[in-house]
């Protein structure tokens, strides 16, 4: 095993400018989502890649998911590469989607510029550098170690940014993240190279409306307006929500720690008509809003039942509709994702975290991220619990203008997938006492 280790680790250093050029390949696809653009062209440089590194490769199309249609199409693709003995299943998955671009670049964000040990574009942090990463990774250890035990799987999955529905979600419901084909998952988002991320928060996402009754604008008094109300909750919200969230404290070692307690965004708000096109030009009418829609997005603890969760909120909107004459809502779910963390005894766990100390030097730090991602499908949907994120790449530049990942930190990263291939591999070692035992018997 030294000799494999040792040739793997300088495959890897002799893999540097693959490693660029394959990132840089990725970038230049803008696959941007919404619309989810670009996922058939990302996974046919995928299957080229993979076919020749000897892995077999199957695309698999999230027909009917939320977003699927004959202009975008939600294609994914798996990479399986077997081994030459039995062993366990390690499966890397990436999404390949990226958000929008937004303002602020100082580079062509498709472009993939390398500048000062850094490649630059949308994407680059999260996550096509950890994708290239995982691609080296398994490439140089299965050159290093080509009768390998057990089976090596690489996904490039579509949709995360969106709630992964299209993509991991829809990989899970096909029991591709079953425990008995899977038994190990390295989500290489960018957590940076010597951390490795548990788990996330949990996620609700409602709309709540108050409702107002249309007037003219002149005599407000004759109707009731939609935005005053709204108005109300969120002074209720400021007087009473936000401090009480604040007091909400998590033993979940999330990142940054002021992620450390529930927290609530507004996400949006409309009220009344319209805005008018501002091409087209005219005024407003003058009306009194008969509506006003908020959407919030909660996230919450390990420690809080998603269903006092609601209850929090709701308590609040009862509150007004006592205290406050003419107020009324509705209320809609929209999107809930319940909270989740990896045991740190976990296999993947450790493997990944003597990779860490043996690249990188140190003992990782355990991290649990402020925001989902696939982990939530690959627990929920495949029942699979030995699942982390780990990758390389600053947390913090995704999704900002100018987004970039630093060329060593994707190398030292990928040695640490490596070394924790070689780890989960040949699987959990047969009980040896048991096994002597049955012979003896037998023998009896
Ligand atoms: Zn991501």
């Amino acid at each position: 095993m030294t000799d494999i280790k040792a040739d793997f680790l300088a495959r890897v250093d002799a893999a540097r400018d693959d490693l660029v050029a394959l990132t840089r390949d990725l970038i230049r696809i803008p696959t941007l989502n919404p619309p989810g653009d670009c996922y058939r062209e990302i996974c046919e440089l995928l299957d080229r890649r993979l076919t020749a590194s000897g892995f077999e490769t199957e695309f698999i199309r999230a027909t009917g998911a939320p977003g699927d249609c004959d202009r975008y199409p939600r294609w994914n693709i798996v990479a399986t590469r077997t081994g030459g003995g039995p062993g366990d299943c390690v499966h890397f998955n990436s999404h390949t989607d990226v958000v929008d671009v937004g303002a602020g670049w100082t580079v062509d964000p498709f472009a993939a510029d390398v500048r000062d040990g850094r490649i630059y574009g949308r994407g680059a942090c999260d996550m096509k550098g950890g994708l290239a990463a995982s691609i080296i990774a398994a490439e140089c250890l299965i050159a290093a170690w080509p009768d390998h035990p057990g089976r090596i799987e690489i996904s490039g999955t579509a949709d995360e940014e969106s709630g992964g529905y299209g993509g991991v979600a829809h990989l899970a419901g096909m029991g591709r993240f079953s425990p008995a084909r899977v038994q190990h998952v390295i989500i290489p988002e960018p957590l940076n190279k010597d951390r490795v991320c548990l788990g996330h928060r949990g996620v609700w996402w409602a709309e709540v409306e108050t409702h107002g009754h249309i007037a003219h604008g002149s005599m407000p008094f004759l109707g009731d307006c939609a935005v005053r109300h709204m108005g109300a909750l969120l002074a209720e919200m400021e007087a009473e929500l936000f401090p009480a969230l604040a007091e909400k404290r998590t033993a979940m070692p999330v990142v940054p720690p002021q992620a450390r307690q529930s927290t609530l965004n507004i996400n949006s708000l409309h009220g009344g008509q319209a805005e008018p096109d501002a091409e087209a030009g005219g005024y407003p009418s003058p009306v009194v809003p008969d509506s006003c829609r908020m959407v919030i997005d909660r996230r919450f603890l390990v420690e809080e039942d998603l269903s006092e969760v609601k209850a929090e909120f709701r308590a609040l909107l009862d509150r007004l509709t006592a205290a406050r004459p003419g107020f009324s809502y509705s209320l809609r779910d929209l999107h809930e994702v319940i909270p989740t963390m990896t045991d740190r005894q976990a296999p993947v766990v450790g493997a990944v975290a003597d990779g860490v100390a043996d690249i990188i030097g140190h003992a990782p730090e355990y991290v649990v991220s402020p925001g989902t991602y696939d982990q939530k499908h690959i627990d929920r949907i495949g029942r699979l619990k030995d699942c982390i994120a780990y990758g390389p790449g600053i947390l913090d530049l995704a999704h900002q203008p100018d987004e970039w990942i630093g060329i060593q930190d994707m190398v030292d990263s990928a040695k640490v997938m490596g070394l924790a291939l070689m780890r989960l591999l040949p699987g959990a070692a047969p009980d040896q006492g048991r096994q002597t035992g049955n012979q003896t018997e037998g023998m009896v």
